[in-house]
Protein backbone atom coordinates (compact mmCIF):
# COMPACT_ATOMS: atom_id res chain seq x y z
CA UNK A 1 0.00 0.00 0.00
CA UNK A 2 2.68 2.27 1.21
CA UNK A 3 4.43 1.95 -2.66
CA UNK A 4 1.66 2.46 -4.78
CA UNK A 5 0.59 5.61 -2.68
CA UNK A 6 4.31 6.98 -3.45
CA UNK A 7 3.91 6.15 -7.02
CA UNK A 8 0.46 7.63 -6.90
CA UNK A 9 1.80 11.05 -5.67
CA UNK A 10 5.24 10.78 -8.16
CA UNK A 11 2.51 10.35 -10.93
CA UNK A 12 0.56 13.33 -9.61
CA UNK A 13 2.83 15.62 -9.68
CA UNK A 14 3.57 14.30 -13.23
CA UNK A 15 0.21 14.74 -13.94
CA UNK A 16 0.07 18.43 -12.76
CA UNK A 17 2.81 19.38 -15.21
CA UNK A 18 1.54 17.64 -18.03
CA UNK A 19 -2.17 16.81 -17.76
CA UNK A 20 -1.96 13.52 -18.22
CA UNK A 21 -3.52 11.57 -15.65
CA UNK A 22 -3.64 7.99 -15.67
CA UNK A 23 -3.36 6.76 -11.74
CA UNK A 24 -5.50 10.15 -10.59
CA UNK A 25 -8.05 9.69 -13.05
CA UNK A 26 -8.31 5.97 -12.51
CA UNK A 27 -8.47 6.51 -8.61
CA UNK A 28 -10.50 9.15 -8.76
CA UNK A 29 -13.03 7.38 -10.85
CA UNK A 30 -12.89 4.41 -9.05
CA UNK A 31 -13.66 6.17 -6.11
CA UNK A 32 -16.23 8.52 -6.89
CA UNK A 33 -17.81 5.49 -8.31
CA UNK A 34 -17.80 4.03 -4.73
CA UNK A 35 -19.56 7.18 -2.95
CA UNK A 36 -22.20 7.24 -5.47
CA UNK A 37 -22.94 3.91 -4.67
CA UNK A 38 -23.36 4.33 -1.11
CA UNK A 39 -25.66 7.17 -2.19
CA UNK A 40 -23.25 9.93 -1.06
CA UNK A 41 -23.70 13.05 -3.28
CA UNK A 42 -22.29 15.53 -1.52
CA UNK A 43 -18.62 16.13 -2.65
CA UNK A 44 -16.24 17.56 -5.19
CA UNK A 45 -12.91 16.44 -6.75
CA UNK A 46 -9.69 18.19 -7.92
CA UNK A 47 -10.59 19.66 -11.13
CA UNK A 48 -7.30 18.10 -12.97
CA UNK A 49 -8.23 18.60 -16.58
CA UNK A 50 -9.01 21.96 -18.39
CA UNK A 51 -12.82 20.78 -19.02
CA UNK A 52 -13.07 20.60 -15.65
CA UNK A 53 -11.98 24.02 -14.49
CA UNK A 54 -16.38 24.79 -14.10
CA UNK A 55 -15.83 22.58 -11.15
CA UNK A 56 -12.37 24.33 -10.03
CA UNK A 57 -14.47 27.22 -8.29
CA UNK A 58 -16.63 24.58 -6.21
CA UNK A 59 -13.80 22.36 -5.45
CA UNK A 60 -11.26 25.91 -3.96
CA UNK A 61 -14.82 27.19 -2.13
CA UNK A 62 -15.15 23.89 -0.36
CA UNK A 63 -11.55 23.61 0.22
CA UNK A 64 -10.42 26.99 1.11
CA UNK A 65 -13.86 27.96 3.49
CA UNK A 66 -12.45 25.88 6.75
CA UNK A 67 -8.94 26.54 5.92
CA UNK A 68 -7.92 28.65 8.83
CA UNK A 69 -4.08 29.74 8.29
CA UNK A 70 -4.03 31.26 4.54
CA UNK A 71 -0.35 29.68 4.66
CA UNK A 72 -1.92 26.28 3.73
CA UNK A 73 -3.99 27.81 1.15
CA UNK A 74 -0.88 28.50 -1.27
CA UNK A 75 -0.62 26.70 -4.86
CA UNK A 76 2.42 24.74 -3.51
CA UNK A 77 0.19 22.89 -0.94
CA UNK A 78 -0.74 19.57 -1.67
CA UNK A 79 -4.59 19.54 -2.21
CA UNK A 80 -7.18 17.06 -2.10
CA UNK A 81 -8.07 14.66 -5.03
CA UNK A 82 -11.60 15.15 -3.31
CA UNK A 83 -13.21 16.74 -0.41
CA UNK A 84 -16.49 14.33 0.70
CA UNK A 85 -18.81 16.25 3.19
CA UNK A 86 -21.02 13.47 4.82
CA UNK A 87 -24.96 14.14 6.09
CA UNK A 88 -25.27 11.07 7.76
CA UNK A 89 -23.30 8.81 10.04
CA UNK A 90 -23.79 5.84 7.42
CA UNK A 91 -22.35 8.09 5.18
CA UNK A 92 -19.11 8.67 7.34
CA UNK A 93 -18.84 5.11 7.81
CA UNK A 94 -18.60 4.83 4.23
CA UNK A 95 -16.57 7.58 3.32
CA UNK A 96 -13.95 5.99 5.31
CA UNK A 97 -14.54 2.79 3.62
CA UNK A 98 -14.17 4.11 -0.15
CA UNK A 99 -10.49 5.64 0.78
CA UNK A 100 -9.80 2.34 2.47
CA UNK A 101 -10.77 0.73 -0.83
CA UNK A 102 -8.58 2.60 -3.28
CA UNK A 103 -5.99 3.23 -0.67
CA UNK A 104 -6.92 7.34 -0.37
CA UNK A 105 -4.90 8.87 3.17
CA UNK A 106 -8.06 10.34 4.90
CA UNK A 107 -7.69 13.90 6.38
CA UNK A 108 -10.66 14.51 8.46
CA UNK A 109 -11.68 18.12 9.20
CA UNK A 110 -13.62 19.95 11.67
CA UNK A 111 -13.58 23.53 12.25
CA UNK A 112 -10.29 23.39 10.15
CA UNK A 113 -8.15 25.46 12.69
CA UNK A 114 -5.07 23.08 12.66
CA UNK A 115 -1.99 25.21 13.17
CA UNK A 116 -0.34 22.91 11.05
CA UNK A 117 -3.02 22.35 8.41
CA UNK A 118 -3.28 18.72 9.23
CA UNK A 119 -6.85 18.78 8.57
CA UNK A 120 -6.48 19.87 4.79
CA UNK A 121 -3.06 18.81 3.96
CA UNK A 122 -1.40 15.71 3.22
CA UNK A 123 2.55 16.33 2.37
CA UNK A 124 4.03 13.17 2.96
CA UNK A 125 3.53 12.14 -0.65
CA UNK A 126 0.03 10.96 -0.60
CA UNK A 127 -3.05 11.09 -2.90
CA UNK A 128 -5.80 11.88 -0.20
CA UNK A 129 -8.85 12.81 0.24
CA UNK A 130 -10.74 15.58 3.31
CA UNK A 131 -13.33 13.90 5.15
CA UNK A 132 -14.83 17.29 5.82
CA UNK A 133 -17.31 17.13 9.20
CA UNK A 134 -19.07 20.61 8.48
CA UNK A 135 -22.64 19.51 7.50
CA UNK A 136 -22.46 16.80 10.73
CA UNK A 137 -22.92 19.42 13.03
CA UNK A 138 -25.87 19.14 15.03
CA UNK A 139 -25.76 19.17 18.97
CA UNK A 140 -28.18 17.33 21.05
CA UNK A 141 -28.76 18.87 24.10
CA UNK A 142 -30.25 16.54 27.12
CA UNK A 143 -31.16 18.56 30.30
CA UNK A 144 -32.63 15.36 32.41
CA UNK A 145 -29.01 14.32 32.22
CA UNK A 146 -27.07 17.98 31.80
CA UNK A 147 -25.44 16.23 28.92
CA UNK A 148 -25.38 17.30 25.25
CA UNK A 149 -24.52 14.59 22.12
CA UNK A 150 -22.49 17.05 19.85
CA UNK A 151 -21.96 16.13 16.40
CA UNK A 152 -17.99 15.91 15.28
CA UNK A 153 -18.85 18.87 13.09
CA UNK A 154 -19.91 21.35 15.15
CA UNK A 155 -17.88 24.33 16.00
CA UNK A 156 -17.71 25.91 19.78
CA UNK A 157 -19.91 28.68 18.70
CA UNK A 158 -22.60 26.02 17.15
CA UNK A 159 -21.83 23.78 20.87
CA UNK A 160 -22.58 26.90 22.95
CA UNK A 161 -25.59 28.39 21.13
CA UNK A 162 -27.52 25.37 21.52
CA UNK A 163 -26.75 24.97 25.20
CA UNK A 164 -27.67 28.38 25.57
CA UNK A 165 -30.67 27.94 23.66
CA UNK A 166 -31.70 24.82 26.46
CA UNK A 167 -30.59 26.43 29.54
CA UNK A 168 -29.57 29.36 31.02
CA UNK A 169 -27.58 28.02 34.31
CA UNK A 170 -24.80 25.39 32.17
CA UNK A 171 -22.67 26.24 29.78
CA UNK A 172 -19.69 24.21 28.81
CA UNK A 173 -15.56 24.55 29.31
CA UNK A 174 -13.88 24.97 26.27
CA UNK A 175 -11.76 27.52 23.77
CA UNK A 176 -12.93 31.32 23.58
CA UNK A 177 -13.12 30.74 19.15
CA UNK A 178 -16.59 30.30 17.85
CA UNK A 179 -15.21 28.88 14.55
CA UNK A 180 -13.01 25.78 16.19
CA UNK A 181 -14.32 22.63 15.55
CA UNK A 182 -15.50 20.18 18.18
CA UNK A 183 -13.60 17.48 16.52
CA UNK A 184 -10.18 18.52 16.89
CA UNK A 185 -10.12 20.84 20.09
CA UNK A 186 -11.88 18.45 21.94
CA UNK A 187 -9.16 15.69 20.60
CA UNK A 188 -6.43 18.22 21.83
CA UNK A 189 -7.44 18.83 25.03
CA UNK A 190 -9.33 22.30 24.47
CA UNK A 191 -8.90 24.92 27.40
CA UNK A 192 -10.80 28.28 27.81
CA UNK A 193 -12.24 30.49 30.09
CA UNK A 194 -13.69 27.74 32.58
CA UNK A 195 -10.99 25.65 32.77
CA UNK A 196 -9.93 26.69 35.78
CA UNK A 197 -13.30 25.76 37.20
CA UNK A 198 -13.73 22.43 35.71
CA UNK A 199 -11.01 21.48 33.80
CA UNK A 200 -10.88 21.53 29.63
CA UNK A 201 -13.10 20.33 27.15
CA UNK A 202 -11.89 16.74 27.16
CA UNK A 203 -12.10 16.11 31.15
CA UNK A 204 -16.08 16.51 30.51
CA UNK A 205 -16.19 13.92 27.85
CA UNK A 206 -18.86 11.13 29.32
CA UNK A 207 -18.92 9.69 26.40
CA UNK A 208 -17.68 9.64 21.94
CA UNK A 209 -19.00 7.81 18.97
CA UNK A 210 -16.01 6.68 17.21
CA UNK A 211 -15.89 5.55 13.39
CA UNK A 212 -12.62 3.38 13.18
CA UNK A 213 -10.24 2.02 10.21
CA UNK A 214 -12.70 -0.69 9.45
CA UNK A 215 -15.85 2.34 9.22
CA UNK A 216 -17.22 0.46 12.95
CA UNK A 217 -18.76 2.89 14.91
CA UNK A 218 -17.83 2.28 18.76
CA UNK A 219 -19.05 3.68 21.69
CA UNK A 220 -16.82 4.26 24.91
CA UNK A 221 -17.78 0.64 26.07
CA UNK A 222 -16.89 -1.01 22.66
CA UNK A 223 -13.44 1.29 22.14
CA UNK A 224 -12.19 0.51 25.49
CA UNK A 225 -10.94 2.70 28.08
CA UNK A 226 -7.88 2.89 26.23
CA UNK A 227 -9.01 4.82 23.23
CA UNK A 228 -11.34 5.95 25.66
CA UNK A 229 -8.72 7.38 27.39
CA UNK A 230 -6.51 8.41 24.07
CA UNK A 231 -9.07 10.30 21.96
CA UNK A 232 -9.59 13.01 25.14
CA UNK A 233 -6.76 15.16 24.40
CA UNK A 234 -4.28 12.93 22.60
CA UNK A 235 -4.60 15.02 19.28
CA UNK A 236 -7.11 14.56 16.47
CA UNK A 237 -7.17 12.98 13.38
CA UNK A 238 -5.33 9.68 14.55
CA UNK A 239 -7.29 7.59 16.00
CA UNK A 240 -10.16 7.23 14.11
CA UNK A 241 -12.93 9.74 12.89
CA UNK A 242 -15.22 10.75 16.26
CA UNK A 243 -18.72 11.34 14.95
CA UNK A 244 -19.73 12.35 18.15
CA UNK A 245 -18.77 13.61 21.89
CA UNK A 246 -21.44 13.11 24.65
CA UNK A 247 -20.47 16.10 26.89
CA UNK A 248 -21.03 16.66 30.84
CA UNK A 249 -22.72 20.47 30.63
CA UNK A 250 -21.59 22.52 33.64
CA UNK A 251 -23.15 25.18 36.00
CA UNK A 252 -22.84 28.64 35.33
CA UNK A 253 -24.70 31.43 37.19
CA UNK A 254 -26.76 33.60 36.13
CA UNK A 255 -24.39 36.45 36.42
CA UNK A 256 -21.17 36.60 35.08
CA UNK A 257 -17.86 39.77 35.25
CA UNK A 258 -15.81 40.30 31.96
CA UNK A 259 -13.10 43.26 31.59
CA UNK A 260 -10.75 43.60 28.81
CA UNK A 261 -8.24 46.10 30.17
CA UNK A 262 -5.15 46.84 27.72
CA UNK A 263 -2.34 49.11 29.80
CA UNK A 264 0.09 50.83 27.63
CA UNK A 265 3.32 52.43 29.46
CA UNK A 266 7.02 52.14 29.65
CA UNK A 267 8.72 48.74 29.25
CA UNK A 268 9.76 48.65 32.90
CA UNK A 269 6.00 49.27 33.87
CA UNK A 270 4.94 46.31 31.26
CA UNK A 271 7.56 44.18 32.62
CA UNK A 272 6.49 44.92 36.47
CA UNK A 273 2.28 44.38 35.40
CA UNK A 274 3.39 41.08 33.16
CA UNK A 275 5.61 40.00 36.45
CA UNK A 276 2.51 40.53 38.67
CA UNK A 277 0.50 38.72 37.01
CA UNK A 278 2.29 35.01 37.07
CA UNK A 279 2.14 35.64 40.52
CA UNK A 280 -1.28 36.43 40.73
CA UNK A 281 -3.62 34.75 38.20
CA UNK A 282 -2.52 31.22 38.62
CA UNK A 283 -3.59 31.39 42.26
CA UNK A 284 -6.78 32.94 42.34
CA UNK A 285 -9.77 31.40 43.00
CA UNK A 286 -11.20 29.39 40.96
CA UNK A 287 -14.04 31.06 39.93
CA UNK A 288 -11.62 33.83 38.05
CA UNK A 289 -9.38 33.63 34.83
CA UNK A 290 -7.20 36.31 34.07
CA UNK A 291 -5.09 35.85 30.79
CA UNK A 292 -2.85 38.20 29.43
CA UNK A 293 -1.51 38.99 26.07
CA UNK A 294 1.81 40.88 25.75
CA UNK A 295 3.25 42.51 22.55
CA UNK A 296 3.49 45.49 20.74
CA UNK A 297 0.91 45.63 18.26
CA UNK A 298 -1.89 44.57 20.26
CA UNK A 299 -5.13 45.88 18.81
CA UNK A 300 -7.02 46.83 22.34
CA UNK A 301 -3.51 49.24 22.63
CA UNK A 302 -4.47 51.04 19.56
CA UNK A 303 -0.92 52.81 19.90
CA UNK A 304 2.61 50.49 18.25
CA UNK A 305 4.46 49.96 21.27
CA UNK A 306 4.86 47.65 23.79
CA UNK A 307 1.49 46.82 26.05
CA UNK A 308 -0.87 45.02 27.64
CA UNK A 309 -4.19 43.29 27.54
CA UNK A 310 -5.79 41.38 30.61
CA UNK A 311 -8.77 39.49 29.69
CA UNK A 312 -10.26 39.13 33.03
CA UNK A 313 -13.65 36.71 33.53
CA UNK A 314 -14.81 35.69 36.92
CA UNK A 315 -17.86 33.51 37.82
CA UNK A 316 -19.91 36.26 40.15
CA UNK A 317 -20.88 39.84 40.42
CA UNK A 318 -18.44 42.87 39.66
CA UNK A 319 -18.23 43.86 43.00
CA UNK A 320 -16.63 40.60 44.01
CA UNK A 321 -14.63 40.43 41.00
CA UNK A 322 -13.44 44.01 41.68
CA UNK A 323 -12.60 43.62 45.19
CA UNK A 324 -10.71 40.27 44.50
CA UNK A 325 -8.54 42.34 41.88
CA UNK A 326 -7.81 44.96 44.21
CA UNK A 327 -6.74 43.06 46.83
CA UNK A 328 -4.40 40.52 44.48
CA UNK A 329 -3.54 43.02 42.13
CA UNK A 330 -3.98 46.53 42.85
CA UNK A 331 -1.70 47.08 40.10
CA UNK A 332 -3.71 46.67 37.08
CA UNK A 333 -6.31 49.11 38.77
CA UNK A 334 -8.85 47.77 37.30
CA UNK A 335 -11.91 49.98 36.79
CA UNK A 336 -15.00 49.93 37.65
CA UNK A 337 -16.06 50.87 34.37
CA UNK A 338 -14.25 48.67 32.45
CA UNK A 339 -16.18 45.49 34.08
CA UNK A 340 -19.33 44.51 32.51
CA UNK A 341 -21.88 42.17 34.21
CA UNK A 342 -23.83 39.64 31.86
CA UNK A 343 -24.58 36.19 31.36
CA UNK A 344 -22.40 33.52 30.90
CA UNK A 345 -23.76 33.20 27.09
CA UNK A 346 -22.91 37.02 26.51
CA UNK A 347 -19.46 36.64 28.20
CA UNK A 348 -18.97 33.51 25.29
CA UNK A 349 -19.84 36.56 22.60
CA UNK A 350 -17.59 39.04 24.69
CA UNK A 351 -14.66 36.81 24.11
CA UNK A 352 -14.87 35.38 20.79
CA UNK A 353 -13.28 37.92 18.67
CA UNK A 354 -16.63 38.56 17.02
CA UNK A 355 -17.00 41.53 15.68
CA UNK A 356 -18.64 45.00 18.17
CA UNK A 357 -22.26 44.43 17.97
CA UNK A 358 -22.24 40.65 17.27
CA UNK A 359 -25.28 38.53 18.83
CA UNK A 360 -25.81 35.21 20.66
CA UNK A 361 -27.04 34.20 17.19
CA UNK A 362 -23.83 35.32 15.27
CA UNK A 363 -22.05 32.14 17.62
CA UNK A 364 -23.54 29.81 14.56
CA UNK A 365 -21.73 31.30 11.82
CA UNK A 366 -19.07 28.85 10.85
CA UNK A 367 -17.34 31.14 8.53
CA UNK A 368 -14.18 32.92 10.01
CA UNK A 369 -13.59 36.42 8.55
CA UNK A 370 -10.65 38.77 8.01
CA UNK A 371 -8.55 35.57 8.15
CA UNK A 372 -4.78 36.21 7.72
CA UNK A 373 -1.18 33.52 7.39
CA UNK A 374 0.15 32.78 10.83
CA UNK A 375 2.57 30.64 12.75
CA UNK A 376 2.27 29.50 16.39
CA UNK A 377 4.42 28.00 18.98
CA UNK A 378 3.53 27.06 22.37
CA UNK A 379 5.75 26.53 26.15
CA UNK A 380 4.51 25.58 29.93
CA UNK A 381 6.35 27.35 32.27
CA UNK A 382 6.76 25.55 35.43
CA UNK A 383 8.63 27.95 37.35
CA UNK A 384 8.22 31.92 37.72
CA UNK A 385 10.19 33.35 34.84
CA UNK A 386 12.29 35.62 36.41
CA UNK A 387 12.03 39.46 35.56
CA UNK A 388 15.50 39.19 33.27
CA UNK A 389 13.27 36.81 31.25
CA UNK A 390 10.27 39.24 31.14
CA UNK A 391 12.36 41.46 29.99
CA UNK A 392 14.05 39.26 27.24
CA UNK A 393 10.63 39.05 25.96
CA UNK A 394 9.66 42.66 26.01
CA UNK A 395 13.37 43.21 23.74
CA UNK A 396 11.87 40.92 20.80
CA UNK A 397 8.17 41.63 21.05
CA UNK A 398 9.20 44.94 20.68
CA UNK A 399 10.96 44.64 17.87
CA UNK A 400 8.11 43.35 15.65
CA UNK A 401 4.61 44.58 16.18
CA UNK A 402 3.22 41.52 13.78
CA UNK A 403 3.64 39.33 17.10
CA UNK A 404 2.22 38.59 20.03
CA UNK A 405 1.83 36.29 23.18
CA UNK A 406 -0.81 34.68 25.26
CA UNK A 407 -0.22 33.68 28.51
CA UNK A 408 -3.19 31.90 29.83
CA UNK A 409 -3.10 30.81 33.79
CA UNK A 410 -3.51 27.32 35.47
CA UNK A 411 -4.09 26.55 39.15
CA UNK A 412 -7.66 25.76 40.22
CA UNK A 413 -9.04 22.04 38.91
CA UNK A 414 -6.08 22.24 36.30
CA UNK A 415 -3.79 21.41 39.09
CA UNK A 416 -6.41 19.02 40.83
CA UNK A 417 -6.62 16.72 37.80
CA UNK A 418 -4.18 13.98 37.50
CA UNK A 419 -1.83 14.09 34.55
CA UNK A 420 -2.77 10.30 33.53
CA UNK A 421 -6.55 11.17 33.59
CA UNK A 422 -7.10 11.22 30.10
CA UNK A 423 -4.26 11.84 27.34
CA UNK A 424 -3.76 15.54 28.22
CA UNK A 425 -1.07 15.27 30.51
CA UNK A 426 0.11 18.90 31.83
CA UNK A 427 -1.60 19.91 35.61
CA UNK A 428 0.15 20.18 38.43
CA UNK A 429 3.15 22.03 38.78
CA UNK A 430 2.13 23.96 35.44
CA UNK A 431 1.82 27.89 36.33
CA UNK A 432 0.74 29.28 32.95
CA UNK A 433 1.30 28.67 29.04
CA UNK A 434 3.06 30.66 26.46
CA UNK A 435 1.82 30.50 23.02
CA UNK A 436 3.43 32.16 21.04
CA UNK A 437 2.10 34.01 17.76
CA UNK A 438 2.98 36.01 14.47
CA UNK A 439 0.06 36.82 12.08
CA UNK A 440 0.22 38.68 8.73
CA UNK A 441 -1.33 39.57 5.75
CA UNK A 442 -1.39 38.81 1.96
CA UNK A 443 0.34 42.21 0.85
CA UNK A 444 3.33 40.80 3.73
CA UNK A 445 3.70 37.51 2.56
CA UNK A 446 6.70 38.12 0.79
CA UNK A 447 8.40 38.37 4.37
CA UNK A 448 7.10 35.10 5.55
CA UNK A 449 10.15 33.59 6.12
CA UNK A 450 11.50 36.32 8.37
CA UNK A 451 8.13 36.04 10.46
CA UNK A 452 8.74 32.59 10.79
CA UNK A 453 12.29 33.17 11.88
CA UNK A 454 11.45 35.59 14.29
CA UNK A 455 9.22 33.58 16.28
CA UNK A 456 11.68 30.95 16.16
CA UNK A 457 14.44 32.95 17.59
CA UNK A 458 11.68 34.65 19.87
CA UNK A 459 10.76 30.51 21.31
CA UNK A 460 14.79 29.73 21.52
CA UNK A 461 15.63 33.05 23.50
CA UNK A 462 13.02 31.75 26.63
CA UNK A 463 14.93 27.95 26.61
CA UNK A 464 16.11 29.66 29.99
CA UNK A 465 12.84 30.54 31.33
CA UNK A 466 10.31 27.91 30.44
CA UNK A 467 10.02 23.78 30.84
CA UNK A 468 12.79 21.50 30.10
CA UNK A 469 13.35 17.66 30.24
CA UNK A 470 11.49 17.82 27.85
CA UNK A 471 10.56 21.09 26.73
CA UNK A 472 6.56 20.81 27.25
CA UNK A 473 4.39 21.85 24.25
CA UNK A 474 0.18 22.07 24.10
CA UNK A 475 -0.46 19.37 21.24
CA UNK A 476 -3.73 21.76 20.24
CA UNK A 477 -0.87 24.52 19.65
CA UNK A 478 0.66 21.98 16.95
CA UNK A 479 4.14 23.07 15.98
CA UNK A 480 6.08 21.14 12.94
CA UNK A 481 9.41 22.80 14.11
CA UNK A 482 8.84 20.21 16.76
CA UNK A 483 9.82 17.33 14.13
CA UNK A 484 7.96 15.52 11.41
CA UNK A 485 7.87 12.40 9.65
CA UNK A 486 10.01 12.02 6.44
CA UNK A 487 8.79 8.55 5.73
CA UNK A 488 12.18 7.72 4.78
CA UNK A 489 13.20 5.42 7.58
CA UNK A 490 10.75 3.81 10.10
CA UNK A 491 13.51 3.32 12.46
CA UNK A 492 14.10 7.62 12.19
CA UNK A 493 10.56 8.22 11.98
CA UNK A 494 9.97 6.40 15.61
CA UNK A 495 12.74 8.43 17.07
CA UNK A 496 11.43 11.76 15.81
CA UNK A 497 7.70 10.74 17.00
CA UNK A 498 9.33 10.04 20.52
CA UNK A 499 10.40 13.51 20.39
CA UNK A 500 7.45 15.57 19.40
CA UNK A 501 5.53 12.78 21.04
CA UNK A 502 6.89 13.14 24.78
CA UNK A 503 6.88 17.20 24.12
CA UNK A 504 3.00 16.94 23.75
CA UNK A 505 2.21 14.02 26.32
CA UNK A 506 4.74 13.35 28.63
CA UNK A 507 4.94 9.78 30.26
CA UNK A 508 1.71 9.24 28.76
CA UNK A 509 3.36 8.75 25.34
CA UNK A 510 4.14 4.92 25.71
CA UNK A 511 0.21 4.84 26.22
CA UNK A 512 -0.76 6.91 23.52
CA UNK A 513 1.49 4.39 21.06
CA UNK A 514 -0.13 1.10 22.87
CA UNK A 515 -3.41 2.80 21.85
CA UNK A 516 -3.03 3.35 18.89
CA UNK A 517 -1.69 -0.26 18.05
CA UNK A 518 -5.50 -1.07 19.37
CA UNK A 519 -7.74 1.14 17.14
CA UNK A 520 -5.79 1.47 14.49
CA UNK A 521 -2.96 -0.86 13.65
CA UNK A 522 -2.54 -0.24 9.91
CA UNK A 523 -1.84 3.70 10.96
CA UNK A 524 -5.02 4.66 8.70
CA UNK A 525 -5.38 7.94 10.22
CA UNK A 526 -2.70 9.75 10.33
CA UNK A 527 -0.29 13.29 9.89
CA UNK A 528 2.76 14.62 9.66
CA UNK A 529 3.35 14.48 13.45
CA UNK A 530 1.24 11.33 14.08
CA UNK A 531 1.81 8.29 16.37
CA UNK A 532 3.40 4.99 15.20
CA UNK A 533 1.38 1.82 16.29
CA UNK A 534 4.04 -0.60 17.20
CA UNK A 535 2.66 -3.32 14.43
CA UNK A 536 3.08 -1.00 11.89
CA UNK A 537 6.46 0.20 12.80
CA UNK A 538 7.44 -3.62 12.64
CA UNK A 539 6.04 -4.60 9.49
CA UNK A 540 7.26 -1.71 7.57
CA UNK A 541 10.42 -2.60 8.99
CA UNK A 542 10.30 -6.10 7.69
CA UNK A 543 9.22 -4.82 4.20
CA UNK A 544 12.15 -2.71 4.16
CA UNK A 545 14.67 -5.73 5.42
CA UNK A 546 13.06 -7.99 3.21
C1 LIG B 1 -8.32 31.46 16.41
C2 LIG B 1 -8.01 30.24 17.25
C3 LIG B 1 -8.34 30.23 18.59
C4 LIG B 1 -8.06 29.11 19.37
N1 LIG B 1 -8.38 29.11 20.70
C5 LIG B 1 -8.10 28.04 21.46
C6 LIG B 1 -8.41 28.03 22.84
O1 LIG B 1 -8.95 28.99 23.38
N2 LIG B 1 -8.11 26.92 23.56
C7 LIG B 1 -7.50 25.83 22.99
O2 LIG B 1 -7.28 24.85 23.68
N3 LIG B 1 -7.19 25.82 21.68
C8 LIG B 1 -7.47 26.89 20.91
N4 LIG B 1 -7.14 26.89 19.58
C9 LIG B 1 -6.48 25.71 19.01
C10 LIG B 1 -7.53 24.70 18.54
O3 LIG B 1 -8.10 24.08 19.67
C11 LIG B 1 -6.85 23.62 17.68
O4 LIG B 1 -6.26 24.21 16.56
C12 LIG B 1 -7.85 22.53 17.27
O5 LIG B 1 -7.15 21.39 16.89
C13 LIG B 1 -8.74 22.99 16.16
O6 LIG B 1 -9.77 22.08 15.93
P1 LIG B 1 -10.60 22.16 14.57
O7 LIG B 1 -11.55 21.06 14.57
O8 LIG B 1 -11.06 23.56 14.37
O9 LIG B 1 -9.44 21.96 13.51
P2 LIG B 1 -9.22 20.88 12.36
O10 LIG B 1 -8.09 21.48 11.60
O11 LIG B 1 -10.45 20.55 11.64
O12 LIG B 1 -8.75 19.61 13.16
C14 LIG B 1 -7.57 19.57 13.95
C15 LIG B 1 -7.06 18.13 13.98
O13 LIG B 1 -8.08 17.28 14.48
C16 LIG B 1 -8.49 16.34 13.50
N5 LIG B 1 -9.95 16.22 13.53
C17 LIG B 1 -10.85 17.16 13.20
N6 LIG B 1 -12.09 16.71 13.36
C18 LIG B 1 -11.98 15.45 13.79
C19 LIG B 1 -12.94 14.44 14.13
N7 LIG B 1 -14.26 14.66 14.07
N8 LIG B 1 -12.47 13.24 14.54
C20 LIG B 1 -11.15 13.02 14.61
N9 LIG B 1 -10.21 13.91 14.30
C21 LIG B 1 -10.63 15.13 13.90
C22 LIG B 1 -7.97 16.86 12.19
O14 LIG B 1 -7.70 15.83 11.27
C23 LIG B 1 -6.73 17.62 12.60
O15 LIG B 1 -5.62 16.75 12.69
C24 LIG B 1 -7.41 27.99 18.79
C25 LIG B 1 -7.08 28.03 17.44
C26 LIG B 1 -7.34 29.15 16.68
C27 LIG B 1 -6.91 29.16 15.24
Amino acid sequence: MFNFKRLCLLIFFLLLSFDVSLCLSSSLGKFKFCLDNNKIKNFTVFPYKEHDQSFANDYYKILNFSVQNLRFTEPNIPKPIAIVLPETLVQLQNSVACCREFSLEIRVRSGGHSYEGTSSVADDGTLFVIIDMMNLNHVWVHMETKTAWVEGGATLGETYYAISQASDEYGFSAGSCPTVGVGGHIGGGGFGLLSRKYGLAADNVVDALLVDADGRVLERATMGEDVFWAIRGGGGGLWGIVYAWKIQLLKVPQVVTSFIASRTGTKNHIAKLVNKWQHVAPNLEDEFYLSCFVGAGLPEAKIIGLSTTFKGFYLGPKSKAISILNQDFPELDVADEECREMSWIESVVFFSGLKDGASVSDLRNRYMQDKEYFKAKSDFVRSYVPLVGIETALDILEKEPKGFVILDPYGGMMHNISSESIAFPHRKGNIFTIQYLIYWKEADNDKSSDYIDWIRGFYSSMTPFVSYGPRAAYINYMDFDLGVMELISFDDDLVKARVWGEKYFLSNYDRLVRAKTLIDPDNVFTNQQGILPMSFASSKAQVLSS
